[in-house]
C-alpha cells in the first residue's frame, strides 16, 4: 500500500489553525485546550512526533497516529547562494514541486513563500505567470515552507515571512487565511502582524475579504502608472484597472502608522521614464504608502531588459523628492535563480488561464 495514497485523505495538522484543530477535537470528546498544546508541539517547537508530546494525554496521541498526518513536505533539492540566499524546491504529493526562499538580511531573516503551483495571472515579466496555474496550495503546504526553512536554519531563524514566492495569495484565501492565522498565534509561529506580508497584483474581492479578516502588511504589485502599460505586464488589470484598483487601497482598513507597499519591476524603456515616476507620485497622492522599487530579474525567454542603474536612481530621485518614502530592492540570490519573479518549481500541465474565468 503507498503512503501516499493513504495518506491523502487524512487531515493534515499542519493544515489546522487553532479554530480547526479546536473543532477536531470537540468532535473527538476532548477539551478545546488540548488544541493550544498540540499546536505548540507541532508548530512553535516544531515536534511531529505525536509520541513526543508529553503533556498529551496517551489516548489522544494514539488517536492522532491513527487518523491524521503532519503533512510535511519532502525537500527534493536545496540550493546556497553566494549572498547567503537559499532556496528549496520542495515536492508535493502529486508529483508537482514548488519553491521557497530564505533571505538572510542584517536585522531579519526573510522568507519568501508559495501559494500556488504555478500561477493564473501570466504576468508578461514573471517566470511562474509563463507556467500557467496547476493548483492552489492546501494550507498544510503553505506552512511546511516554514518547517522546512526552520528544520534547516533554527527555529529563530526566520522574523518576516513574505507571500511573494509562486501564485497569486488572494486567489487561494481559503487556504491562505488559515495559514496567516497559524503564522500568528502565539502558539503557531507568533510573528506579529507586521511581520507578515501578502503581495497581490491587484485582486480586488480578495483585497477586501483579507482587509476585513486581517491585519497583515499589504503589497501591491503595481509596475505601471497607465493602464495600457499595465494591462500588457500585468493582465489582470484588464478586469481591474488602476483607478478600481487605487481605490480600494484608498478605501483599505490600513492598522494604524502602516504604509501599503507599492512594488514596481523597473523594465528598461517600458515603465522607467521620469514622466512615469511623476505619475506615480500623482497616482499614489493619499494613500500611505511605500514605493519598492524591483530591478527586474530576467529568466530564460524573458521578453525584458533591466533598467540601467542610473535610470533606477533618477526614477528614484524623483519619487523620493516628491515626498515619498521608496527603497530600492537589492537582488538577492539571483545566482540561483532564487530572486523575485525566478520560482519556476516543477508544474505539471499547467493551465493558462484568461483571469476572468478564474475570478467567475
Ligand atoms: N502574485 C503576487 C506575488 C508574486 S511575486 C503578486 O503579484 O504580487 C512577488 C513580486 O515579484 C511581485 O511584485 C511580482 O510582480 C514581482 N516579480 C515577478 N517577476 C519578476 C521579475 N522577473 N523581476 C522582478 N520582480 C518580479
Amino acid at each position: 500500500m503507498s503512503v501516499s495514497a493513504q495518506a491523502s485523505d487524512r487531515p493534515k495538522l499542519l493544515g489546522l489553525d487553532r479554530i480547526g484543530l479546536e473543532s477536531l477535537f470537540v468532535e473527538w470528546g476532548e477539551p478545546r485546550f488540548r488544541a493550544a498544546q498540540v499546536l505548540q508541539w507541532l508548530h512553535a517547537r516544531q515536534v511531529g512526533d505525536f509520541a513526543q508530546m508529553s503533556n498529551v494525554n496517551k489516548v489522544l496521541r494514539e488517536r492522532l497516529e491513527e487518523n491524521c498526518e503532519v503533512g510535511e513536505l519532502a525537500v527534493l533539492r536545496e540550493q546556497h547562494a553566494g549572498d547567503g540566499t537559499r532556496k528549496w524546491l520542495l515536492g508535493l504529493p502529486d508529483g508537482n514541486a514548488i519553491e521557497t526562499v530564505f533571505i538572510p538580511e542584517d536585522e531579519r531573516g526573510t522568507l519568501c513563500i508559495s501559494s500556488q503551483v504555478g500561477c493564473s495571472l501570466a504576468c508578461s515579466f514573471c517566470a511562474t505567470g509563463a507556467q500557467g496555474l496547476n493548483r492552489n496550495l492546501e494550507t498544510h503546504e503553505i506552512i511546511a515552507q516554514i518547517r522546512v526553512a526552520r528544520r534547516e536554519l533554527g527555529l529563530d531563524a526566520i522574523s518576516n515571512v513574505v507571500f511573494m514566492g509562486m501564485g497569486e495569495p488572494l486567489l487561494n484565501l481559503k487556504q491562505v487565511l488559515p495559514a496567516i492565522r497559524l503564522l500568528l498565534d502565539d502558539y503557531g509561529y507568533g510573528l506579529g502582524s507586521r511581520r507578515v506580508t501578502v503581495s497581490t497584483a491587484g485582486v480586488l474581492p480578495g483585497l477586501a475579504q483579507l482587509g476585513r479578516e486581517s491585519p497583515v502588511n499589504l503589497a501591491i504589485s503595481l509596475h505601471a502608472t497607465r493602464d495600457d502599460i499595465r494591462d500588457e505586464l500585468v493582465p489582470i488589470n484588464r478586469h481591474y484597472p488602476l483607478r478600481e484598483l487605487l481605490a480600494a487601497c484608498r478605501a483599505y482598513p490600513l492598522p494604524p502608522r502602516r504604509r501599503i507597499t507599492f512594488e514596481y519591476v523597473m523594465l528598461d524603456g517600458i515603465n522607467d521614464q521620469d514622466q512615469h515616476a511623476r505619475e506615480l507620485v500623482r497616482l499614489l497622492a493619499g494613500i500611505p504608502a511605500m514605493v519598492n522599487l524591483i530591478p527586474f530579474n530576467p529568466f530564460p525567454e524573458a521578453r525584458y531588459r533591466r533598467s540601467s542603474q542610473a535610470r533606477i536612481d533618477a526614477f528614484r530621485e524623483i519619487i523620493l523628492r516628491a515626498g515619498l518614502m521608496t527603497v530600492t530592492r537589492k537582488t538577492r540570490g539571483d545566482d540561483i535563480a532564487a530572486a523575485c519573479g525566478q520560482l519556476a518549481g516543477q508544474v505539471q500541465q499547467g493551465r493558462r488561464s484568461v483571469p476572468l474565468r478564474v475570478l467567475n
